[in-house]
C-alpha cells in the first residue's frame, strides 16, 4: 500500500493556486480558481497539456503563453503526487 505524498485536498488547493497565479506571499487562489481545480486536476491526470491551459485561460480554442506554462506546472506538480479521489 502506497499513500499519496499529499492529500488530496491539498493538491487541489496547489493546483488552484497555481492557476490563479502562484507569486511571493500569496498562500490561496481566489475563488473562482478554487471551484475550477477539481476539473483541472482531472485533465492534469490525463497529461492533455493544451486542454488544461485552455481551461485555465478559459479560451477553448488557444490558451495564451502564461497560461500554457501555469499548465505545464500543473502537470509537473502532480504526476509526482499522485491522488486518488
Ligand atoms: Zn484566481
Ligand atoms: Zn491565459
Amino acid at each position: 500500500m502506497s499513500t499519496p505524498a499529499r492529500p488530496c485536498a491539498e493538491l487541489l488547493r496547489e493546483v488552484a493556486l497555481i492557476a490563479c497565479g502562484r507569486r511571493e506571499g500569496k498562500t490561496r487562489s481566489c475563488r473562482s480558481c478554487a471551484r475550477k481545480a477539481p476539473g483541472l486536476l482531472n485533465i492534469a491526470t490525463t497529461g492533455a497539456l493544451d486542454t488544461l491551459a485552455a481551461a485555465i485561460c478559459g479560451n477553448l480554442s488557444s490558451a495564451c503563453q502564461d497560461c500554457r506554462s501555469k499548465a505545464a506546472v500543473i502537470i509537473s506538480e502532480t504526476s509526482d503526487a499522485p491522488c486518488a479521489a
